[in-house]
């Protein structure tokens, strides 16, 4: 658990962390910026790991005091700073950090804070932090884990090192699915572009029950559109209502117009995204191009009066009437 190893990307910012810790030059603050999902969890706990490790060569050695602790989850030297709410507040910066930063390690050279959804920190907060970070005790070291860098202030910001972690390739993001055999190569595909270069995204898309559900109810009534009445359409919006708090059934419907032009323009499978359902796109993938494509800017539309908080039902039902149309 925890080895560079296991992180797939990012090797230059991985050799980053690596040298520093060989040359014994590491930074008392890290900031790793990259979006939900992107492996900041993942790269702070091996860095964590690595730095605290007694018999550390390219990788920590997995069997020493640290790292055995380490992989209980209960490293006496590492804290995990995380608040309940949706911001991380001065209270949280002074009980789980203020309060013990003091305190020499238990056992270590290092302590560690790992300071999670960084960017949530009010100014209060950064600003109690903020003195800490400029006169750190030698053994501290402190990981922010933020999704972005813009909520921070710039005195925040002048004392850690950014490290951005990149996302990957939806080639990349493919290949780890199937060589972790977690799922089909032909669902790879749509995972990975779901994923949108972030592997934890793309792996809760694959455990998350209820879109799988979503996306099958979704494709299975697009595919039967063209074959409905005008007014049985139409009660989809109503039969919808249960998505209201999940907008991402009109990105599944967006996919399946994309596919579909896909499918009608280039007759050629190795372009879709939705490979595991390419018998159902090209069966469906009669009506003309710009018809095709008139549907798919329906779609986007919907999207964004969602997002500009129009009225839901309303906006599905001028939805619908667009994909139900069969003139250009
Ligand atoms: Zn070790």
């Amino acid at each position: 658990m925890y080895t560079f190893q296991e992180i797939w990307g990012n090797q230059r910012l991985l050799q980053h962390l690596r040298i520093a810790v060989k040359n014994e030059k590491t930074s008392h603050a890290y900031l790793f910026v990259g979006g939900a999902g992107a492996g900041k969890r993942m790269i702070a706990n091996t860095f964590a790991k690595y730095l605290l490790c007694s018999g550390r060569q390219e990788e920590a050695c997995g069997i020493c005091d640290s790292c055995r602790v380490f992989d209980s989850g209960n490293h006496p030297d590492v804290i995990h700073v995380t608040s309940e709410k949706k911001t991380l507040g001065v209270d949280e910066i002074r009980g789980q950090v203020l309060e013990t930063v003091d305190i020499k390690p238990y056992h270590y050279a290092k302590k560690i804070y790992i300071i999670h959804q960084a960017h949530t920190m009010t100014v209060q907060a950064q600003n109690a932090l903020l003195k800490t970070l400029e006169e750190p005790p030698s053994y501290a070291v402190f990981l922010l884990l933020a999704e972005n860098e813009d909520a921070f202030l710039p005195t925040i910001l002048s004392r850690t090192v950014t490290l951005k972690i990149s996302p990957l390739s939806e080639e990349e993001i493919s290949r780890y699915l199937i060589q972790k055999g977690l799922t089909t190569a032909e669902e790879a595909v749509f995972f990975a572009a779901y994923g949108q270069g972030r592997i934890g995204h793309a792996l809760e898309l694959i455990e998350d029950e209820t879109f799988g559900q979503m996306r099958e109810n979704i494709l299975k009534q697009m595919s039967q559109l063209s074959s409905m009445k005008l007014a049985d359409v139409l009660l989809l919006a109503k039969e919808w209502e249960i998505y209201k708090n999940d907008y991402r059934f009109l990105d599944i419907i967006d996919l399946w117009y994309r596919d579909l032009l896909v499918a009608k323009s280039l007759r050629d499978e190795g372009f879709l995204i939705q490979k595991d359902k390419k018998e159902m796109i090209f069966s469906a993938a009669k009506e003309p191009t710009e018809i095709l494509a008139k549907k798919a800017a329906a779609v986007i539309k919907a999207k964004e009066r969602l997002k500009q908080n129009g009225n839901f039902r309303l906006t599905l039902e001028v939805m619908l009437m667009e994909l139900k149309e069969n003139k250009t």
